[in-house]
């Protein structure tokens, strides 16, 4: 059976995180845990901190450190990733949150975080024709779109474009991925837990290059 792993995946909004964070956590056996899809599942049942997120998060803003690393330890404390591990998604944003991250592990680490890298005119593509499924999450696009009527093919539900992903909020995005999130990856690297891998290509393939990434630092960790 393949081990279990703790990761992060990082990567410009649009750079195929989700499916790849996806991919990981079945190929890993491990959780899938993704903050974006825990805020929106609060914004729809209408919890306080539901309420709380729906309007930042419309705007493409951040939500503050505090509260996002409070529900991510409550998450990582739970026996399914204590067991196994798992793959972050969204998260770390900001230094501050990688910080705090690396507390809430102590004195484990990481395995591996891992940028995946595509140039922003390729992204602006993606995220301008994605669509999103309302109740399952599930990703299509305008040019794979659901079979019927913009009904999910998973579970029936509405898909539709994200808020967040219509051209204002994507330009606001982009903005603070740079300024808050890109000086992650030197943070990461200068701790040497950072893999760099070109996210062009189908999914599988990108797989299969993060999958070969974290396996060279595997054996290169053991070998330490
Ligand atoms: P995502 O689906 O990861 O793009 O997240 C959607 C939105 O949720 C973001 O634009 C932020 O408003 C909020 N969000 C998700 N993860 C974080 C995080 N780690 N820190 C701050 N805000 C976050």
């Amino acid at each position: 059976m393949v081990p279990g792993a703790r990761l992060v995946v990082l990567g410009k909004q649009g750079a195929g995180k989700g499916t790849q964070c996806v991919h990981l956590s079945h190929h890993y056996v491990v959780p899938h845990v993704s903050t974006g899809d825990m805020l929106r599942a609060a914004v729809k049942q209408g919890t306080p901190l539901g309420r709380k997120a729906k309007e930042v998060m419309d705007r493409g803003e951040l939500l503050g450190d505090d509260l996002i690393m409070e529900m991510v330890a409550e998450r990582l404390g739970e026996s399914d990733v204590r067991a196994r591990g798992f793959v972050l998604d969204g998260c770390p944003r900001t230094v501050e949150q990688a910080e705090q991250l690396a507390e809430i592990l102590a004195p484990a680490h990481l395995d591996l975080a891992v940028d995946i890298e595509v140039p922003t005119a390729q992204v602006l593509r993606r995220l301008a024709a994605r669509r999103v499924c309302t109740d399952c999450g599930a990703n299509y696009s305008t040019s794979q779109p659901p079979k019927v009527n913009w009904t999910c093919d998973i579970c029936g539900g509405e898909v539709v474009q994200r808020e967040d992903d219509r051209e204002e909020a994507i330009a606001r995005r982009l903005e603070l991925y740079e300024r808050q999130t890109a000086p992650l990856i030197d943070w990461y690297r200068s701790r040497d837990l950072l893999a760099s891998v070109s996210g062009t290509g189908t999914p599988d393939a990108v797989t299969r290059r993060i999958v070969k990434a974290i396996e060279a630092r595997r054996r290169r960790k053991g070998r330490a």
